[in-house]
């Protein structure tokens, strides 16, 4: 332990002079030390374990060092580590191929990118230059990467001091916990935030609108599911006036909702889904950067004669495409991800239930999968969100009784591994619910 402790002060203090972290004022940093890390556990170099409900950021679904992965990355590196994007490689073709079996019908190329912001970038590229028209209309509960158009599409804080990019409009999607349409149903919030966007484009110009981007459940921004009839009014919509619909399952696809894609969740779009996909995080969980946009046939057949001016050297990595096809044939092969949807139907929406009763400081729960979010509030009928104090508060008693959690605003989402056990799940839960105790006492 000794030893251990002076690689934890080592791995600190080497961080704290030399790597400059993302979205922080660098000074208050105090990052945890990670080691290594096994299934749904991570641990120190002194051997204090987690039990990872945070799935790092959202996208460690196959869980830590799954064999398989792991093997596939070192025999691809044995065989050729790296590899131009112009060249023909059977590696990447392969995890093409994967990815488009579980697609819906009618997208049968891949772009290959180095991670989610810029799969929307080239995404955004892709409608423009299909559709010859300049705007993107995205929700401003959102979040789509931190490269030029992507972080301006995004709708929270962190797009305002990068508004570099131009023709990016943001509406209200729909939400019902915190209506910005006084719905209080959710066939009323999805029919009014559906009449709100159809009136942004219109205002706009339906003529001017390359393309609709949202992400199938937003994320980051609070898991909030699409009400029913929501995605298929905006498939309509795009429809209409010849819009690009992009959905962005950066986070949600690849298991996270208990579905390959999370648009699966949604019988209302069967046989009529988006033009584009981006994808990143879950399709590999992340052992080697990746994401991509899967093209529909229509967008890809624009470029058979024309030049696509955008492009990437590592593009279809090889290690990249051979940790894709590890991940998704384990996936596969172990049920990955059936356990996650049924671990969200049968543990963690009963479990967050039976929490969400019990303690006064949780507003709403919400969710499906490993995808779950608890809205956190000083005061049940305004709803008014915990200050952050009391959000930092039940990260700091989550890590002292060993669980590694995730929060964001004033919520904790409740996002492990898709290959959680029940075990694992009642232990969170029991964790939870001593901490949701403390916070009960503070509101
Ligand atoms: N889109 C969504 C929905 C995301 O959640 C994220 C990352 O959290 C991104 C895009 C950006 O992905 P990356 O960080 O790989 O660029």
């Amino acid at each position: 332990p000794g030893e251990g402790a002076d690689l934890d002060a080592r791995t600190k203090s080497l961080d704290r002079n030399h790597v400059f972290h993302s979205w922080s004022a660098q000074g208050a940093l105090d990052p945890m030390v990670v080691a290594g890390g096994l299934g749904c556990h991570v641990w120190d170099h002194a051997g204090n374990r987690y039990l990872d409900f945070s799935s790092q950021l959202v996208n460690v679904n196959i869980g830590h060092q799954h064999p398989k992965v792991v093997a596939a990355i070192q025999a691809q590196a044995a065989q050729l580590a790296t590899i131009a994007p112009a060249t023909a490689n059977l590696t990447r073709g392969e995890a093409a191929r994967r990815i488009i079996e579980r697609a819906p019908a009618g997208l049968d190329k891949v772009f290959f990118t180095n991670g989610g912001a810029d799969a929307n970038e080239n995404a955004i590229r892709m409608a423009r230059l299909h559709t010859g028209r300049d705007k993107v209309v995205s929700t401003y509960r959102s979040y789509h990467g931190n490269t030029g158009a992507a972080v301006v599409a995004t709708g929270d804080w962190r797009r305002v001091p990068n508004e570099y990019a131009r023709g990016h409009v943001h509406v209200f999607g729909p939400y019902l916990y915190r209506s910005e349409f006084w719905a209080t149903t959710p066939e009323e919030e999805s029919e009014r935030a559906l009449r709100h966007l159809r009136r942004v484009v219109e205002s706009e110009g339906a003529s001017s609108v390359a393309a609709v981007l949202l992400e199938t459940i937003p994320g980051t921004a609070g898991i909030m599911v699409p009400p029913p009839g929501y995605l298929a009014g905006v498939r309509a919509l795009c429809d209409q006036h010849g819009i690009v619909m992009i959905l962005d399952e950066v986070m949600a696809g690849f298991g996270r909702a208990g579905e390959w894609f999370a648009l699966d969740a949604f019988s209302e779009l069967d046989g009529h889904g988006p033009d584009l996909i981006t994808f990143a995080k879950g399709v590999n969980s992340g052992y080697v950067p990746v994401g991509g946009v899967l093209i529909s046939d229509a967008i890809a057949a624009d470029f058979d004669e024309t030049v696509f001016p955008g492009g990437l050297t590592y593009s279809g990595h090889p290690l990249a495409a051979a940790s894709i096809i590890g991940a998704l044939d384990a996936m596969e092969e172990e049920g990955i991800v059936a356990n996650a949807r049924r671990i969200g139907a049968e543990a963690i929406g009963p479990g967050l239930a039976e929490l969400a009763e019990k303690h006064p400081v949780v507003g709403e729960v919400r969710g499906l999968g490993v995808f779950w979010a608890v809205e956190l509030v000083a005061d049940r009928d305004t709803r008014a969100p915990v200050p952050p104090a009391l959000i930092g508060l039940a990260k700091k008693e989550c890590m002292a009784r060993g669980l590694l959690p995730f929060a964001a605003d004033n919520r904790l989402h409740v996002v492990p591994p898709c290959v959680v056990t029940d075990d694992q799940v009642a232990e969170a839960m029991a964790v939870y619910d001593d901490v949701l105790t403390i916070l009960d006492r503070e509101i």
